[in-house]
């Protein structure tokens, strides 16, 4: 399956190589033994996340804007820069949609000059408020290109738009996958979205807060899965994509936040808020493709991984003095 043609030393580029999902894809190839540029504006990452990693002469980090141009000679890109809690992202959205468009556009121009593969983070938000349930590759969403998520939802279709242009324009060597919701370790404690937030707001016995009746569903992906199918996506010859990469077990942010109060045995209670706008209802992935053309499903059960994610929490809140 793997492509026997891959040299064993690749100089990779990871834009949004300091947030959540980036140190992981920096610490993954560094282990391989390549040449990673970690490209970050630490907008949402930080280099705490990366800091393992300072010390290795292979491992370079370079402080840039993807929506600003920039000439690296790489063999790999992989292009994860971009806010991906509805929180920070709807902070500033044009700049949100700057990064997808513009950043992407630069990266694209980027692997054309240096004939680079690129492989691109889109999202299961292409999908929108789905109508069409799991969720299939071939279904092409039912976004509100007006709303407030949408300056990320549009965005990632946008630049899914201009991979696929590259594609046929150029004959570029780029991949899409579309990321389903993923958790794990160094996320932010104030990320905003809801494992971190159910997780740390249990550890410190405040109220769960949950965004409407909590009936709405989601699947989550742990991070060595994610990861772990990212890497055989870039390496995987002839297969463009876009492929769902998430787990698709799926369940209510309820049941997720009875879960949550369960594994760390906390008081807290629930307090119910106002669900925010265009807050889509149901989300599993249709992981068919991955399935047939990389060999990949998840492992890590959800129990296991908040298991994980919930001591990540409890040691960042030691850490920080907050009882
Ligand atoms: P994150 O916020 O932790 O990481 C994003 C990183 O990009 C941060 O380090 C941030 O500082 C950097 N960044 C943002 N704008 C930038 C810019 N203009 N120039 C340079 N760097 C910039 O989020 P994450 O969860 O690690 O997500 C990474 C990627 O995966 C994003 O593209 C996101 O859309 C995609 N994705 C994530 C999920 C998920 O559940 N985590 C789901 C779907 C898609
Ligand atoms: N959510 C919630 N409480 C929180 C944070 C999020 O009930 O403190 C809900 C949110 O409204 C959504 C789901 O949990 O229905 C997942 O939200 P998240 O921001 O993690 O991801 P996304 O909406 O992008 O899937």
């Amino acid at each position: 399956m793997l492509d026997s043609k891959t040299p064993s030393k690749m100089k990779i580029l990871i834009t949004g190589g300091a947030g959540f999902i980036g140190s992981y894809l920096c610490e993954r190839f560094i282990n391989q033994g390549h040449k990673v540029i970690c490209l970050d504006n630490f907008f949402t990452g930080s280099e705490e996340n990366v800091r393992h990693l300072l010390s290795n002469d292979h491992f370079e980090l370079l402080r840039h804007d993807i929506i600003l141009p920039v000439h690296l000679e790489v063999d790999w890109i992989f292009n994860f820069a971009c806010p991906a809690s509805p929180v920070h992202y709807q902070f500033d959205p044009v700049k949100t949609l700057k990064t997808s468009v513009i950043g992407t556009l630069n990266m694209l121009g980027l692997a054309k000059k240096t004939k680079a593969r690129l492989l691109h983070a889109s999202t299961s938000e292409v999908y929108g408020d789905p109508h069409v349930h799991p969720q299939t590759e071939g279904y092409w969403g039912n976004v509100n290109p007006i709303g407030i998520r949408s300056c990320y939802d549009e965005g990632k279709r946008a630049a899914e738009t201009l991979i696929m242009d590259y594609i046929r324009a150029h004959g570029l060597d780029a991949k899409i996958i579309r990321i389903f919701n993923t958790y794990g370790p160094r996320m932010r404690h104030d990320d905003g979205r809801v494992v971190s937030n159910f997780a740390i707001q249990a550890l410190s016995g405040k109220d769960i807060t949950i965004y409407g009746d909590g009936k709405q569903t989601r699947s989550f992906c742990y991070i060595d899965d994610l990861v772990e199918v990212i890497n055989r996506m870039m390496l995987k010859p002839d297969f463009t994509g876009p492929v769902n990469t998430g787990n698709p077990f799926e369940f209510t942010i309820l049941e997720l936040a009875e879960k949550i109060i369960r594994l760390t045995g906390s008081k807290s209670k629930i307090a119910f808020k106002d669900l925010p706008l265009d807050d889509p209802k149901q989300r599993k992935p249709d992981i068919s493709l991955a399935r047939e053309k990389l060999g990949w499903q998840p492992e890590i059960e959800l129990e296991e991984g908040l298991h994980k994610t919930i001591a990540f929490f409890k040691n960042w809140l030691e850490k920080n003095s907050i009882p």
